[in-house]
């Protein structure tokens, strides 16, 4: 006997839209189909559309250490009022980054504390900690991320090339991912010093001094390094049309590449970055309308596989500077990932996969990412039919700058379940169980 049933929703399926009721039973879904009976409590969901609930695999929730930018708490209930039922933190930018066992430990225990929604861990690598991955990897890292540029971090240093080599090495042997920042740190340093020597520190040299020619360059050296040491590799937040070239470049010469990009990327350019300035700025930075239509392009096409909010706020006063160069990167966004994606007209087939049965997949977390049975009832209810202006006070993260303010927005989040339980409700939380820590399936 069900303990729940979500009745009438317009479902989301892995085969296909259908008109059918869920049937739930403790944290797993037992059934999906048309006039299930049975169960105590009902769920309404005529007129919604339910998806299976988004993974985040890009955020920095900078807990524990830096908990006045973000944390667990805050950030995930932002999360789970925008559909949103596990996220993937980066390893930074929490103090101490998570670079070895004892950073990974503490990070896992202060989130199981605070965290609303299901969570997993990055770990990082870095010069000179190439023997912490396995010990990171034995407590369930989903994998490790490295920086090909200055991360803005002096304790999380860039890989140089034989740092990511070695990484890229060891990752395949634990069978794990490594994902890159991939922006050349020589083109990028080089014209910032020459820029800033010339007096000029506003939006548009910052813009200047970080090309999408740095970008593809370091897609395709990781690509190469990838294809040589046989470890999946997966790009995070590509900001442009050449960006998605090189990587599928790179996988038609053998990388097992993955390509993600964010919903900022998606929805603005650098002309909306020169008005609004610090809230919209990010690395790699947003750039011209052509490259943001190469990237929509990509995200109907299926040659991008997974949309992350890289959701990366920072204390306010960092946003605060008379050099552009100065200020905090970091947009964020992570409520806005749907609202985003609907409002572009993505499919919700589309949608589906590119915020959770790929993730799912491709990180092999098990038991989540789609509407099928067996799997966690992790979903959510979205009205199609509504438009919203995003206003601030919406926002349930911890500092309300987001660069969506005031845009409107088609859909709005009615309910979010995470393994069967109600955890928000049109936008307040309800959650009274905590978010468990979530280890990738054994690959080989
Ligand atoms: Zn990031």
């Amino acid at each position: 006997m069900p303990d729940l049933i979500i009745r009438g929703g317009t479902v989301v399926a892995p085969n296909g839209i259908l008109e059918a009721d869920i049937a739930i039973e403790g944290e797993h879904i037992v059934a999906v189909g048309p006039g299930l009976s049975g169960a105590a409590k009902q769920v309404d969901a005529t007129g919604l559309t339910v998806f299976p609930g988004l993974i985040d695999v890009h955020v920095h929730f900078n807990e524990p250490g830096r908990t006045d930018w973000e944390g667990a708490r805050t950030g995930s209930s932002a999360l789970a009022a925008g559909g949103g039922t596990m996220f993937i933190d980066m390893p930074l930018n929490s103090t101490p980054c998570t670079v070895d066992a004892a950073s990974f430990d503490a990070k896992r225990m202060a989130l199981e504390k605070s965290s609303i929604t299901d969570f997993a861990l990055w770990g990082g690598i870095v010069p000179g900690n190439l023997p912490a991955l396995a010990e990171m990897a034995a407590r369930g890292a989903m994998g490790f991320k490295a920086f090909l540029c200055d991360s803005g971090l002096p304790e999380f240093p860039q890989a140089d090339d034989d740092t990511l080599h070695d990484g890229m090495r060891e990752a395949a042997r634990l069978h794990l991912p490594v994902l890159v920042h991939a922006e050349n740190e020589d083109t990028t340093k080089s014209i910032a010093q020459r820029l800033l020597q010339a007096g000029q520190t506003d939006i548009r040299a910052f813009l200047a001094s970080r090309p999408i020619a740095a970008e593809a360059e370091a897609i395709t050296r990781a690509g190469r390094m990838a294809a040589e040491t046989g470890c999946r590799l997966h790009i995070v937040h590509i900001s442009s049309g050449s960006g998605v070239a090189s990587a599928l470049e790179a996988r038609a010469a053998g990388a097992a590449i993955s390509l993600e990009t964010c919903p900022h990327y998606l929805f603005f350019t650098r002309e909306d970055m020169l008005r609004i300035g610090a809230a919209a700025k990010c690395a790699p930075p947003l750039r011209s309308a052509h490259e943001r239509d190469a990237l929509r392009k990509a995200i109907h096409n299926g040659d991008l596989d997974i949309v992350g909010s890289d959701h990366s706020p920072c204390a306010p006063p960092l946003k605060d500077s008379t050099s552009f160069f100065e200020i905090w990167g970091g947009i964020a966004g992570i409520q806005s990932t749907l609202p985003v994606l609907l409002t572009l007209g993505v499919s919700p087939e589309r949608i589906a996969a590119l915020t959770a049965s790929n993730p799912a997949a491709r990180f092999r977390i098990p038991r989540k990412g789609s509407l099928a049975t067996g799997c966690h009832a992790d979903l959510s209810l979205i009205d199609l039919n509504t438009m919203t202006e995003l206003r601030p006070a919406a926002l349930l993260q911890k500092h309300r700058l987001s660069p969506y303010a005031g845009y409107e927005f088609r859909g709005s989040v009615r309910a979010t379940f995470r393994r069967g339980e109600l955890i928000c409700s049109d936008g307040r939380i309800t959650s009274e169980t905590p978010g468990k820590f979530v280890r990738p399936e054994k690959g080989s």
